[in-house]
């Protein structure tokens, strides 16, 4: 499936060559059970088997301790004097029968590696013989003497000296004994000597000899209790071995991350289920028949093995770690790490195998989400960008300000319009602040009430701004609060200049209204403005059924004024008649007008005849106060400037009209005059009359 893996072709890499060898491996795990290994035990002794007759080392030492009694008693009951042939004869031929016997078993031995003790048992024989041989001839000790000897030190210096023992010490016993009846039978020579010395010998010789045996056996017995207490210590030893080894076992199978074990031929040798879940392999599948550099992605593999040559060439160290794709069964790609580690006594590797597919996944959508939130703030910082620089450019003093009406954003606009510079402002002020306290109260108070009657709050206001200075400034200062937001934008309009401009035309439009109604010369009603008031006055009081009375004022012998004065003092003359009669009348809705050249009226709602007659006169002789000489007056009474009255009085009807009235105060005008002037004559007096 894959190019295999060759990314340790280097000597030292413990890597290398994932398929230089390849040796047979069982399908199954190879795991070593220990409590099928017995120990040795070294009480159980194998039997001999001489194919039909079984003999074994006791059979062989009964035989030779029977032999020797009976051997004795044959000796004794059956002759008078030694020696005797025929019990020779079955000795010798026994003995050759045991020689023989010794000679099979060593040849048995020497193939198939017998244990010692049935070596032992053989020498025993040997022994045994010679005794067997001395005692039946004792005149004559048999060439066996030297092997008594001989086979007692060999015997000796083995071990096993455990069933020789009794042999050896019934053989000194009975050589005292042998030796007695040799004497009595044969008389003492030079060869009982000999025997005697021999006895003494055998006699030391078999202190020493018994005493080391039980040296030999107590150590024996020291050695196999230490051997018993090993063999315990090693079964103990297994046994812990068997629980940690199950115990990695259960750690390898139940890992969380994937394992696996790769001999020195590359091939896997075991998996644990976390691998199998990643791989989709099945277990027979992998063993002994797969690399592990077959499961990884082909472009991946190249790129490793491209490094690794890399490497290698500048001399670094093999890494023990891999991010690449693995290819499972099914084909699916994951995303993984491999980590290697090599065990230094044993040429197999442990591979971990981290899946970090998910990992990778939510990388990539986290990647994908942080460009889009970076191309999301570059947005919105472009927008925002130009949202400040409209901000800044909207040609409108403008501020953002939160809901505790701190300012928190200004425009250099609302700077130039307060004086302050932003730094002073932002974060800072309020927009409380910079309004007139009661331009203040009177938004708060509209604001509260609005809101009481749970109405709309206006979006505009007039007010007059506050700056720097605490110079005040007409200003129409708009709000807006964007939907769902917690600050608002608000606009300043400086209307001061448009306000100067409102007042000035105001002013021109007062100017023309009053020189429109009002006589330039003496600010007086003018006749437009009488004529316009006294139809009012005459409805009104029409239909309110009340009295109206009309004054009409000419000023006496004023021709002859102007004749001697000249026109200028003429006119400040009427000037001075016009002020006076206007401080003669108390009423605000009294007019004083002009009638014409040197002709005033005095229109008076609501007032009787005689309320009427009272201000003629007060008028008159107010004018008569004023005391401007007049030299050439007719007036006989003073040579000063007077005023002739003529007063009348109607109850405005439908009969009746402003001009029957203003008829009516001219004759009586006129009858003044006639009557010698400086004079208030009533019309319906002179009407009477
Ligand atoms: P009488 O006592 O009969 O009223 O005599 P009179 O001279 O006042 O009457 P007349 O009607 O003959 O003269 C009115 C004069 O008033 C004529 C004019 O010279 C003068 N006059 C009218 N209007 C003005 C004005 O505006 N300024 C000045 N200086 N004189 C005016
Ligand atoms: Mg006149
Ligand atoms: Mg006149």
């Amino acid at each position: 499936m894959q190019t295999p893996l060759n990314i340790n072709d280097s000597p030292e890499s413990p890597l290398v060559d994932f398929e230089s060898i390849v040796l047979d491996f069982p399908e199954h795990d190879t795991v070593v059970d220990l409590s099928s290994i017995e120990l040795a035990d070294n009480k159980k002794r194998p039997g001999f088997n001489l194919h039909l007759i079984r003999v074994n080392a006791p059979d062989l030492q009964l035989i030779a301790r029977l032999s020797l009694p009976l051997m004795s008693i044959l000796y004794f009951t059956t002759s008078d004097s030694p020696p005797l042939m025929v019990p020779l004869s079955i000795v010798i031929l026994s003995c050759l029968l045991f020689l023989f016997y010794h000679l099979y078993l060593y040849r048995m031995a020497n193939r198939f590696g017998f244990l010692k003790k049935i070596m032992i048992s053989a020498n025993q024989l040997d022994i045994t013989t010679a005794h067997l041989a001395w005692l039946l001839d004792p005149a004559a000790p048999a060439p066996m003497m030297l092997l008594i000897i001989v086979a007692a030190i060999g015997n000796g210096i083995q071990h096993g000296f455990t069933t020789f023992r009794s042999l050896l010490q019934s053989t000194v016993l009975m050589a005292p004994l042998v030796f007695i009846i040799r004497v009595r039978l044969l008389g003492f020579d030079s060869l009982s000597l000999i025997f005697l010395l021999l006895c003494a010998f055998l006699l030391i010789y078999a202190y020493f000899l018994i005493h080391r045996i039980d040296t030999i056996q107590s150590e024996t017995e020291n050695r196999s209790t230490h051997l018993e207490l090993n063999n315990y210590k090693l079964k103990q030893l297994g046994m812990a071995l068997q629980k940690s080894e199950v115990r990695y076992r259960n750690i390898f199978d139940n890992s969380s991350v994937a394992m696996v074990l790769i001999e020195d031929n590359m091939l896997i040798s075991l998996v644990n289920s976390k691998f199998l879940d990643l791989t989709k392999y099945l277990k027979s599948e992998l063993y002994n028949k797969k690399r592990l550099s077959d499961l990884i992605y082909k472009d991946d593999l190249k790129r490793i093995r491209r490094f690794h040559a890399k490497r290698r060439k500048m001399g670094g160290t093999t890494p023990t770690e891999y991010e690449c794709k693995l290819v499972d069964k099914s084909n699916n790609i994951k995303h993984v790490i491999i980590r290697f580690n090599t065990t230094h006594w044993h040429e197999r590797i442990m591979a971990t195998i981290e899946d970090i597919t998910s990992r990778k996944q939510a990388k990539s959508a986290l990647m994908r989400s942080i460009k889009k939130l970076r191309q999301t703030a570059s947005l919105l910082t472009q927008s925002q960008k130009q949202y400040r620089s409209l901000f800044e450019n909207t040609g409108t003093a403008t501020i953002l300000v939160e809901k505790n009406l701190r300012i928190s954003m200004v425009n250099s606009k609302f700077c130039e319009l307060t004086g302050f510079s932003k730094n002073k402002i932002t974060g800072i002020k309020r927009l409380s602040e910079f309004i007139e306290r009661k331009n203040l109260y009177r938004i708060r108070r509209f604001h509260a009430k609005q809101k009481e009657r749970s109405l709309p709050l206006p979006t505009e206001y007039e007010c007059l701004l506050v700056d720097k200075d605490r110079n005040l400034k007409h200003v129409v200062m708009k709000i807006y609060t964007p939907q769902g937001q917690k600050s608002s934008i608000v606009s300043f309009f400086d209307i001061t200049k448009r306000k100067q401009a409102e007042a000035a035309l105001q002013e021109a439009h007062e100017r023309l209204r009053l020189l429109a109604v009002i006589d330039e010369l003496t600010q007086v009603a003018n006749r437009r403005q009488f004529n316009e008031k006294l139809n009012n006055e005459w409805n009104r009081l029409k239909r309110e059924g009340l009295p109206l009375s009309l004054i009409m004022c000419d000023v006496d012998c004023f021709k002859s004024y102007n004749d001697t004065y000249g026109h200028q003092n003429g006119d400040r003359c009427l000037r001075s008649i016009a002020d006076a009669i206007t401080k003669t009348v108390k009423r605000s809705v009294d007019v004083v007008a002009r009638y014409g050249g040197e002709e005033f009226a005095i229109i008076m709602p609501n007032t009787d005849l005689h309320g009427a007659l009272k201000i003629a006169e007060s008028a008159r002789k107010a004018i008569e106060q004023l005391k401007i000489p007049n030299k050439a007056s007719s007036v006989a009474s003073a040579p000063f400037i007077t005023l002739s009255l003529g007063v009348s009085t109607m109850v405005p009807s439908q009969s009746l009209s402003p001009e029957v009235l203003i008829k009516d105060a001219d004759n009586a005008l006129y009858a003044a005059k006639n009557s010698g002037r400086n004079k208030v004559l009533s019309g319906n007096q002179f009407m009477k009359n």
